[in-house]
């Protein structure tokens, strides 16, 4: 029977590791998704079954069977509710899932040291998944609040200093427990820890500026990834130990990409440490220009060669179609249209891929970053769909700015620039943009997908 259930984990763990091959391009990261669904199906139902082989009294499995139903019903529910703009805020209360389950299972379990003789090593495996699990749970809560924008950033020092000493307070308890140079039980020593991995979790996240936030989001993924392993250590689970460490890893990876992209160190976003801030322009020293459809409409029909830059709005605008059928019109005109994609454009890593891909937009139009940076002014035209860090000339030529060093789409360096948005707010990192009043830029205020649809009726007259 054991034979069979660990084959059964190999099939599951084999099923990971093709669905993240799948999930690397854009193409096939539906199949992934499936593929990668199926094995954790499967590995469920193993587990659940090896469950039923042992001495369970019934109302226990009873409980597994009830907290199966009600958190596939509440998953269902959550996932086929949630709105685009709302996935980054789904994904972190999932993740605030994974580390609340984490932090239990180091509680229940610990209560069996004292009944059964637990090895220490096992107890500070424990101990560890649950400091993880419980930072994750509620660090991810006020990622949560964050995101939905209910949260503002505190960068207060006090706040930096305080989550430093409740993890130095973590670390020493630890230690001391290690070396049995503490007067208290086991017991005792997991809800301490627990008490502050609760509190490192929000004073942590609290005072990380909006700009650092997808690095932590995609941190606190990575996280839970290693508590889920270190749980799959105290119970010798294979599957969990493998799903754990692909979290982990890919986590961890997609943690550094990030910072790159940022150019950001993953140890000063941790620190908590960031750039002054409020030396940026003041809205009353940019002098925008305001565009029209028609004026608009008028330069992409001259245009040989189009850049569209989506991000943030173009998703609360579910303007993704819109923007497709432009693209489409543009080309039937002979018009070269491109998409210019920014890593964290939007609000979680991938955000614009995913919305773009839901339009069918074709991937051999999509260009990174980086490879369109140093051929900006080959583009007669650039459309900024709601998008604003992430092409702020600031994060490059001013140094007080908070959005200082992360690198940009340099939209600035084409012949002519259109911004749509619906005002003058800022964006995400609560900075002016220095472009909207650049002698090249224009700005045409509306709804993205408004805006999109009139510029087409537009370009249909001339
Ligand atoms: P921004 O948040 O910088 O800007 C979005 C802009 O869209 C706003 O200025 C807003 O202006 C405009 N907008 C909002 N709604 C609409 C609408 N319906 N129609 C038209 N425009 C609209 O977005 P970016 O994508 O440029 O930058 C992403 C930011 O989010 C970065 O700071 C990044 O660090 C952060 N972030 C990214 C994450 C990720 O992983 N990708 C995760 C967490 C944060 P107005 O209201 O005037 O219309």
């Amino acid at each position: 029977m054991a034979a069979i259930i660990d084959a059964g984990y190999f099939v599951a763990t084999l099923s990971f590791v093709g669905g993240l091959k799948f999930l690397s391009t854009p193409k096939r990261a539906q199949t992934g998704n499936i593929l990668a669904a199926v094995g954790m199906g499967l590995a469920v139902a193993l587990t659940l079954y090896a469950t039923t082989q042992q001495t369970l009294p019934p109302v226990n499995l009873l409980v597994i069977l009830m907290a199966m139903i009600l958190g596939s019903l509440i998953g269902w529910f959550m996932s086929s509710h949630v709105q685009m703009t709302g996935m980054p805020q789904l994904v972190s209360l999932f993740n605030a899932m994974g580390g609340g389950c984490a932090m239990l299972l180091g509680i229940i379990e610990a209560r069996q040291v004292g009944v059964t003789a637990i090895a220490l090593n096992v107890q500070l495996l424990l101990a560890g998944g649950l400091v993880i699990g419980a930072s994750s749970l509620t660090g991810s809560i006020v990622a949560y609040y964050k995101l939905a924008g209910k949260l503002k950033d505190n960068r207060s020092r006090i706040l930096v200093y305080s989550a430093r000493l409740a993890l130095t307070l973590t670390i020493g308890l630890l230690l001391a427990y290690s070396f049995g140079l503490l007067p208290i039980s086991f017991m005792g020593v997991i809800y301490l820890l627990a008490f502050l991995a609760l509190a490192y979790g929000v004073l942590f996240v609290l005072p990380i500026g909006g700009a650092d936030m997808p690095v932590v989001i995609s941190l606190l993924n990575s996280l839970t990834g290693v508590a889920t392993a270190l749980a799959g250590l105290v119970y010798a689970n294979k599957i969990m130990i493998a799903g754990g460490i692909f979290v982990g890893a890919a986590g961890l990876l997609l943690t550094l990409m990030m910072c790159k992209a940022m150019n950001r160190s993953l140890l000063k976003v941790l620190a908590g440490t960031f750039a002054k801030g409020g030396g940026s322009a003041s809205a009353e020293e940019i002098h925008i220009k305001e565009t029209s459809s028609s004026e608009t409409a008028m330069q992409l029909a001259f245009a040989q060669k189009v850049a569209i830059i989506p991000g943030y709005g173009l998703a609360v605008a579910q303007a993704q179609h819109a923007c497709g059928q432009l693209q489409k019109l543009l080309e039937e005109r002979g018009t070269v249209v491109d998409y210019i994609i920014h890593p964290v454009a939007g609000r979680m890593p991938g955000h614009m891929n995913v919305l773009l891909a839901e339009a069918s937009i074709n991937y051999d139009r999509l260009l990174e970053m980086d490879e369109a940076n140093d051929h900006m002014d080959q583009y007669d035209m650039v459309l900024i769909v709601g998008a604003n860090d992430v092409v702020n000339p600031a994060a490059e030529n001013d140094e007080n700015s908070p959005v200082y060093g992360m690198p940009i789409i340099r939209a600035y360096q084409s012949k002519q620039v259109v911004v749509i948005k619906r005002g003058m707010s800022k964006g995400y990192a609560g900075v002016e943009n220095s472009l909207f009043g650049a002698d090249n830029c224009n700005l045409l205020f509306g709804d993205a997908k408004t805006a999109l649809q009139d510029l087409m009726g537009q370009l249909k007259l001339i």
